[in-house]
């Protein structure tokens, strides 16, 4: 009497089948990590058995996973020492249970015209029909962990159901077999088997063999206690998946159990390959669930400024509720996203207060980045701006300070937090439009990358302070200079320089902010400042500094020497005053870099200096 049943599959089982056997052809070799992690689980379970203190059938076998290939025959076998299942369980999980999952990914295949999500298979609780992408037909031998299980056969070619029968005796856990398709006879390639087992499954807690070799060495060390974790441990898990020989230069290792479970542990690299001109980065962290690995250098897990972080994040509630919610995934990654990078940032400022030199290494290579969310990422930008340094007036070169820092020293009466952009320190303390703010004892912030001050523009202010260029500082110098203009002979000199330079500049007027400089040019739009320009100017915008003349306006000292000389000189030698005019125009412009012909500017100084050796005697 032949004891073999015959079995159909649950409709929408079929359904999933149908369409692996048939439409899924890429990314096939996720199959190998759906059924490696079936055996992981089987064998967790099994563990938990245990340690519980039940009774099980050959306790003292090893709890691994083997997998052997055979080239010859075309098959695969993969054998785990787990919990098995009973005739009624290969019934239940195998054929004919209410999957909940499968329904949720037939949905998504559905929706997803273009690229079937096989990657996501696994996440629907479907992940073991994923052998029939690659197998003609599979076999299941399995016996039960209860003492007084048998053995048992199942056997299906994906189409017209399945059959059971008693099978011979059996080890305890589950063999798998797949008859390999002909178009898929590489995966009973070793060297082909090896490479996939050690790309998805690295971190599967048991160990997987081939040929009596352990494929997975490296431990999941994010799943453990950081207390018992070896430094060298760490640093061996970074060059495994940083694929970086040099240390990194911090790491956070955290789990979190609310909004969702999460375990991270995130490394912060030496190097940053986008400052070497290598290009734009990839994030390289992976997403895993339960150790499995979920994707590579997963997208969307953290927003692109954070780009430059290695490392590994795993959450469980990532296949429960893909496969609840009718695939919101990117609203899951999202959340997912949010509670990363605040994590991330608030491990930042507690590393800046906790371990300065370690923070001003990171800010030093990977400073670019924080300054790109700044100015991206509206969400974290307050939580970013704490994060910010710069060098100022008030530092030593190579010092920075923080804006909070800034704040906390703002003279009273000082409303406003300045900044100056230049090419460098010397530069920066160098410029007019420093004048006003010393005199004041205000302090400057220096910035030295043109980002920066895109930086200062999206921020706009800094605990309630507005943020301004230097050189748009409506600051009041109240000592006036010895012998200097009064207002109505400033006003009259000013009238005579704007006659003389025309449309070149908007408006001339008094400065009340210079101290040791003759004059000053000032863009006259609010929102740019002279290194805008320059920046415009270089990326040849037709809006730079000559295409629009117009839109400086000249300021002058009334208390510096050449200017109130030029005020007498105009009444006597109109031609030479003009000459004089031209020429501060000019040497303004040239300090504040948005001089496009210093050649004029040469051949103009030779003729006043030809005037001043003729008075020679
Ligand atoms: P999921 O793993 O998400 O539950 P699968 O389609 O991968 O979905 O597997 C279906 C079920 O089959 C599993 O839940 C498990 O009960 C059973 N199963 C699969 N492989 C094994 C195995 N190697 N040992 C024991 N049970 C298994
Ligand atoms: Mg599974």
């Amino acid at each position: 009497m032949s004891q073999k049943e015959h079995h159909t599959f649950q409709a929408e089982i079929q359904r999933v089948l149908d369409i692996v056997i048939h439409s899924l052809y890429t990314e096939r070799e996720i199959f190998l990590r759906e059924l490696v992690s079936n055996a992981a689980d089987a064998l967790e379970k099994l563990r938990f058995l245990q340690t519980s203190g039940q009774t099980l059938h050959q306790p003292e076998l090893p709890l691994e996973i083997t997998v052997v290939a055979d080239s010859a025959a075309g098959t695969l076998t993969l054998t785990d020492t787990g919990i098995g299942m009973t005739r009624d369980e290969l019934v239940e999980n195998l054929g004919t249970i209410a999957h909940s999952g499968s329904k949720a990914f037939l949905q998504k295949l559905a929706e997803a015209k273009e690229k079937p999500a096989v990657n996501l298979i696994g996440q629907f609780g479907v992940g073991f029909y994923s052998a029939f992408m690659v197998a003609t037909q599979v076999e299941v031998f399995t016996r039960s962990h209860q003492p007084d299980g048998e053995g048992w056969h199942w056997v299906s070619d994906g189409a017209g159901g399945y059959d059971i029968e008693p099978g011979e005796a059996l080890p305890r856990g589950t063999r798998i077999v797949l008859h390999l398709k002909d178009d898929a006879k590489e995966f009973a390639e070793n060297w082909q088997l090896e490479q996939t087992l050690k790309r998805y499954s690295s971190f599967v807690p048991f160990p997987i063999k081939v040929s009596d070799k352990v494929l997975n060495t490296v431990q999941a060390l994010w799943a453990r206690s950081k207390s018992e974790i070896k430094e060298e441990e760490y640093k061996e898990f970074y060059e495994f998946i940083g694929h970086d020989p040099e240390p990194p230069l911090a790491r956070l290792h955290f789990n979190a159990d609310a909004p969702l479970a999460i375990q991270a542990l995130l490394f912060v690299p030496a190097r940053n390959l986008e400052n070497m001109g290598l290009g734009k980065s990839e994030s390289e962290v992976n997403l895993h669930c339960r150790k499995v690995l979920i994707q590579s250098k997963a997208k969307g897990l953290f927003p692109d400024w954070l780009r430059f972080l290695k490392g590994v994040v795993d959450s469980e509630d990532l296949p429960l509720n893909i496969s609840r919610e009718t695939m919101q995934d990117s609203a899951l990654l999202g959340k997912l996203n949010r509670v990363l990078t605040g994590r991330f940032l608030k491990f930042l400022a507690e590393l800046s207060e906790k371990d300065a030199a370690v923070y001003e290494k990171i800010y030093a290579t990977h400073s670019r980045f924080l300054k790109e969310g700044t100015i991206t990422d509206y969400e974290h930008r307050e939580a970013l701006s704490k994060l910010l340094r710069f060098e100022s007036t008030f530092t030593a070169a190579g010092q920075t300070t923080t804006l909070a820092e800034y704040v906390k020293r703002m003279k009273e009466g000082q409303k406003e937090i300045y900044h100056i952009h230049a090419a460098h320190r010397a530069a920066a303390a160098a410029s007019p439009y420093l004048e006003g703010p010393r005199e004041l004892g205000y302090e400057v912030l220096f910035s030295f990358e043109p980002v920066d001050e895109f930086v200062f523009e999206h921020l706009r202010e800094f605990d309630g302070k507005p943020l301004k260029p230097a050189e748009k500082a409506d600051l009041k110098i109240e000592r006036a200079a010895e012998g200097a203009l009064s207002d109505d002979a400033a006003r009259d000199l000013a009238a005579f320089v704007k006659e003389t330079l025309g449309a070149r500049v908007n408006q001339v007027r008094a400065s009340q902010r210079l101290v040791g400089s003759p004059a000053v040019v000032i863009d006259s739009d609010e929102m740019v400042t002279s290194s805008m320009r320059r920046l415009m100017k270089a990326m040849k915008r037709e809006d730079g500094p000559e295409a629009e003349p117009g839109k400086l306006d000249l300021e002058l000292n009334p208390g510096h020497t050449v200017v109130v000389g030029l005020d007498r000189l105009r009444r006597t030698d109109a031609v030479l005053a003009a000459t004089v005019a031209e020429h501060l125009f000019d040497s303004a412009r040239l300090s504040a870099g948005v001089l496009d012909e210093p050649q004029v500017l040469l051949r103009r100084m030779n003729e006043l200096l030809e005037r001043v050796v003729a008075k020679a005697p």
